[in-house]
């Protein structure tokens, strides 16, 4: 994982990188934001028992990094980054009785005597020990799923991450390279009943973790200030490290041809099934909605998306297509103005400077209507995507400081298209067309994912921001986009609109293939033909999607879950609040709990308002 972190429906494939751990992948989503122990009122007033709290909750990450020492380096915590961890038995053991302890640890706080903000946060600390805890003993993804062992991103981030002078970090990644025979070793120990699809892709991201230990980095070694000795060493283990790594690349290789575990049919399936998956939705989503229920939203969104986008979609028809060759089936109709829409697009070489010149403009609408406070401190900065993060198949992404870097600028990056095959860059522009690349960088930036940091920034805990809820995270950028244009934004155009619903019915579809192949059976081709045909995507992001969705569980739901809980939220409180509703107050307020779950920032917003 890089320490700058992507966020975006476009991120999807970014997402995928993210997968590693479920940690991790929590911990990737938290990095976005700095939240609010500042619950505006109440935090001001602070019992001995927040003061006890705060206490513990500095004590607790301290030893969650030396326990995860990588996981620490995730979130820019180095003291330990010369550690490395073996992924055995004993290791394993070592994490349950950190959770165990930290869990009662939690059990000796009473919540009534604590801040609302510090609630919040110790049923974050709570369920995601839990959660942790639940990984490592039920649901074993250790042991399933090879893709777990991967030496590639820690060794990544200590040579990318410009955290300490480099022959320190050299001297680092020395000490850790000892160790990687016997990392490999463990993973084979631990691998047991794998399925073909994380076996797979074990073999691909260790073939990736190998090319870091090329002869860029021996150049690089032999150019630095580490002694002839260190330098002969430093050799030796890389070269001992790539024996390893190919030796684990060769045994999962060798599975997947012999072992009849894996044979077509026989293999554990990647499907997790309703029971696990239920509880896996509870963890890492934290929604205030079941899996039924949410499944039951999704399928009425979808459907309401369809009417909705054949009433545009026919608005629109004169004016782009020919009168006589309306299709009578309306998605084959919703899809020829979509399509004939797409064509509408930047020049290749101006998509960043494009992307740059829209952003005073959100910032300027956003201030017009009066949506929400925007801070002109922290300006976001449009730059092209580092080099060292392009490649995952994530488009745009911000780029935002860790917990504990939090001077560091907010980038959005995008990546420019010049390196693309003509046909690549023919097909990003049809995605970001006109209308979607607006819709894109309200998601990303004003009032998405940027704005959202901005807030969450203004208060000092770490702890929403490392437990912090990706679900609430996506679901405000998502939010986002939907209240741009109910506040007029594009001027209401019938085009802005279908573009909009077209990109909005990806999240809800995410969401029904996600509950549908887990738990319902869903074929491959059930759910080619609904992205294809019901979401209008092209073949090779439903293929895409579809292996993605073999490859991780749940977190496909987080985009539709957190908007519709937001948006259940808001209506909630218009209802309530009647005449005295308005969408800034609402807005800032909502902002101003840091990335909790919304199921928490709404119980506090109801209690504020009694
Ligand atoms: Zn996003």
């Amino acid at each position: 994982m890089k320490k700058n972190q992507s966020l975006s429906p476009l991120c999807d494939a970014a997402f995928v990188r993210a997968f590693l751990t479920m940690l991790a992948s929590i911990l990737s989503l938290a990095l976005l934001s700095l939240s609010s122990s500042a619950i505006a009122a109440s935090a001001d007033v602070r019992s001995a028992a927040d003061i006890a709290f705060e206490q513990y909750a500095d004590r607790a990450l301290i030893e969650m990094w030396r326990t995860f020492p990588e996981q620490g380096v995730s979130v820019g915590y180095y003291k330990h980054a010369q550690e490395m961890t073996v992924p055995d038995a004993a290791s394993r053991a070592r994490a349950i009785a950190f959770y165990d302890r930290q869990l009662a640890m939690l059990t000796k706080f009473d919540t009534a005597r604590l801040s609302a903000s510090h609630r919040v946060d110790l049923t974050l600390m709570r369920n995601q020990f839990e959660a942790s805890r639940w990984d490592v003993t039920t649901f074993k993804s250790w042991q399933w799923q090879p893709s777990h062992y991967n030496i590639g991103n820690d060794f990544g981030l200590l040579l990318n991450t410009d955290y300490a002078p480099l022959e320190t970090r050299l001297r680092h990644v020395m000490t850790r390279l000892a160790k990687v025979s016997a990392y490999y070793a463990a993973a084979k120990d631990s691998i047991n009943e794998p399925t073909r699809e994380h076996t797979e892709l074990s073999i691909l991201q260790n073939k990736g973790a190998l090319s870091l230990f090329d002869d860029d980095l021996v150049k690089r070694v032999k150019g630095s200030k580490l002694s002839a000795a260190e330098k002969a060493m430093f050799q030796s283990r890389v070269e001992k490290a790539r024996e390893a790594i190919s030796g684990f690349i060769a045994h999962l290789t060798k599975l997947t041809e012999l072992n009849t575990q894996l044979a077509p049919g026989n293999a554990r399936s990647f499907r997790i099934g309703r029971e696990l998956y239920a509880k896996k939705f509870a963890y890492d989503i934290q929604s205030g909605f079941s899996v039924d229920e949410l499944h039951k939203r999704a399928i009425a969104e979808k459907a309401s998306l369809h009417d909705a986008m054949e009433k545009r979609a026919r608005a629109l028809w004169p004016k782009y297509m020919d009168v006589k060759q309306m299709p009578g089936d309306r998605l084959l109709m919703i899809r020829a103005v979509i399509d004939e829409l797409a064509t509408r697009h930047t020049k290749r070489d101006a998509f960043v400077e494009t992307v740059r010149k829209q952003i005073p403009a959100l910032e300027k609408f956003v201030r017009d209507k009066n949506l929400l406070n925007q801070d002109r401190t922290r300006p976001l900065l449009v730059r092209e995507m580092p080099r060292y993060m392009r490649g995952d198949g994530a488009g745009a992404s911000v780029s935002a400081a860790g917990p504990y870097d939090p001077k560091a600028n907010t980038y959005y990056n995008v990546t420019p298209l010049d390196e693309m095959s003509d046909a690549e860059a023919q097909s990003e522009l049809r995605e970001y067309n006109d209308w979607t690349l607006q819709i894109l960088n309200i998601h990303e930036a004003i009032p998405g994912h940027y704005t959202q940091l901005v807030h969450a920034n203004k208060s000092k805990s770490r702890i929403k921001t490392i437990f912090g809820n990706g679900s609430m995270v996506e679901g405000w950028a998502v939010y986002g986009e939907r209240m741009m244009l109910d506040a007029g934004y594009g001027n209401n155009d019938d085009e802005i609109w279908l573009m909009w619903m077209k990109w909005n019915l990806r999240t809800v579809v995410n969401t029904i293939l996600d509950i549908e192949i887990q738990t319902m059976n869903m074929s491959k081709e059930a759910a080619i033909t609904m992205m294809m045909r019901e979401a209008f995507q092209e073949e090779a992001e439903a293929t895409n999607k579809w292996k993605r969705a073999t490859l991780n569980q749940v977190q496909l739901t987080s985009y539709y879950n957190g908007y519709a809980e937001i948006t259940a939220l808001r209506n909630e409180m218009r209802e309530m609040q009647g005449d005295k509703f308005s969408v800034k107050a609402f807005n800032n307020q909502f902002l101003s709990y840091g990335s909790a779950p919304v199921k928490s920032i709404r119980e506090l917003m109801l209690m504020s308002s009694r």
